[in-house]
C-alpha cells in the first residue's frame, strides 16, 4: 500500500464490487465533469498493485489516471481524488509526501501547511499610480514605460515612489490573500540592478489571478510576463519545492512557458519532474518572452497560441526544446 492508493480506496464511493482479477467498479466520479452523463452502471474502474501504484479507468467517459511509486502526483490523479472528494489539503498533503519519498527524504509526521507569507511595506512613500496625483518627471517616464511595454493600470496595481533609489523604477507589488507580502522595483531603462527586490522563499507571483473561472494555470518566470496573461510567475528560472506545492495546490492543469535561453531550458526539465506541461509555442525566432509576444502578436493571440502549444509528453517536450532553444 502507499499514501496514494491509501486515500484514494478510503474515498471510494460505498457502493462498489470486486472483481475475481483484482478491479474495484463503482459508479464513475468524472464523467460529469468531462461533458459525459453520469454513470449509473458502475463503469468507474479501480485497481491496486502490490507495490502501492494505483490505475483508475473510466468505462464510461474515457478519463484515465494512475500513480506509480517513484513518481509525482499527475494533476489528473488530482483530478480524480478531488472527485472523489478529497479535500484539497489533504491532496497537497499526500503530493507532497509523494516527492518526499521520491526524494529519500523522511516525511514529517506534522501535517503539511501551504506556505505563510508576512505583510512588507512597498518602498518608502510608494503610490499607486492609477489613482496618484502626477508630481514629477520621473513618474511620467515610468508610466511611458508601462505604455512602451504595453502595460495598463486595469492590468495591476503598479506603484511608484519618489525616493532617490525608485524613482525610475516601476513597482510590482507582490500581493498573497489580499496582503502586500513582497515586490519588485525594475528599473525603467538600462542600469544595474534591473529589479530590486523584496520576496519570501516561496512566493509565486500573482495567484490571487487564478480564478475558479480558469481552467489552467499558466506559469512563467517574470512578473510583467505574467501580468500580460493573467499567469502565475516563479520570479526566477527555477520552481522551488514550496512554490510547486503552491501552484499544484491549485489542482488543474499547469502550463510551464519559459524564457527562451539557457536558464529556461533547464527550467523545462524541472517541470518535467512535477508532471506539468510545458508550452513551446510557434512565435517567431526573435520573440523571446512572453511580453515579447504580446507586443507582436497581441494578448488572446499569445494565449491562444500558448494553449494550443501545451505539451504533456516528455518525450515530445525535449524533442520540440531542441529547436525552440536554437
Ligand atoms: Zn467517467
Amino acid at each position: 500500500m502507499s499514501v496514494v492508493s491509501d486515500t484514494v480506496t478510503s474515498h471510494l464511493p460505498a457502493k462498489r464490487k470486486t472483481t475475481p482479477s483484482g478491479w474495484c467498479s463503482f459508479n464513475a466520479v468524472c464523467c460529469h465533469h468531462n461533458g459525459t452523463s453520469q454513470d449509473r452502471r458502475q463503469r468507474g474502474g479501480l485497481i491496486s498493485n502490490p507495490d502501492g501504484g494505483v490505475s483508475y479507468h473510466c468505462f464510461n467517459c474515457g478519463f484515465k489516471a494512475s500513480w506509480q511509486p517513484g513518481r509525482n502526483l499527475s494533476y489528473k490523479m488530482r483530478r480524480l481524488l478531488t472527485w472523489l472528494g478529497v479535500p484539497d489539503s489533504e491532496i497537497s498533503q499526500v503530493a507532497l509526501e509523494v516527492l518526499r519519498e521520491n526524494e529519500g527524504v523522511e516525511v514529517e509526521s506534522q501535517r503539511f501547511v501551504l506556505p505563510e507569507f508576512s505583510e512588507v511595506p512597498l518602498p518608502e512613500d510608494s503610490v499607486n499610480l492609477a489613482t496618484c496625483d502626477i508630481t514629477s518627471k520621473h513618474q511620467v517616464e515610468v508610466i511611458k514605460y508601462m505604455a512602451s511595454r504595453n502595460l495598463f493600470f486595469e492590468d495591476y496595481d503598479f506603484y511608484w515612489s519618489p525616493s532617490l533609489a525608485y524613482r525610475d523604477r516601476l513597482i510590482v507589488p507582490f500581493t498573497h490573500k489580499g496582503k502586500t507580502v513582497g515586490w519588485t522595483a525594475r528599473k525603467i531603462r538600462d542600469g544595474k540592478p534591473k529589479y530590486m527586490s523584496e520576496q519570501q522563499p516561496g512566493y509565486v507571483f500573482n495567484m490571487e489571478a487564478q480564478t475558479d473561472s480558469k481552467i489552467f494555470g499558466i506559469v512563467c518566470e517574470g512578473p510583467l510576463d505574467a501580468v500580460h496573461i493573467e499567469a502565475m510567475a516563479l520570479l526566477g528560472s527555477e520552481i522551488k519545492d514550496q512554490q510547486a506545492y503552491l501552484v499544484n495546490s491549485l489542482n488543474r492543469r499547469i502550463i510551464l512557458v519559459p524564457d527562451r535561453d539557457d536558464a529556461g531550458r533547464k527550467l523545462v526539465e524541472q517541470a518535467i519532474e512535477h508532471e506539468w506541461n510545458v508550452s513551446l509555442p510557434d512565435w517567431h525566432t526573435d520573440v523571446n518572452d512572453i511580453s515579447d509576444a504580446v507586443n507582436r502578436y497581441g494578448k488572446i493571440y499569445t494565449l491562444y497560441s500558448i494553449v494550443t502549444a501545451a505539451e504533456s509528453s516528455p518525450l515530445k517536450i525535449r524533442l520540440r526544446s531542441k529547436t525552440w532553444f536554437g
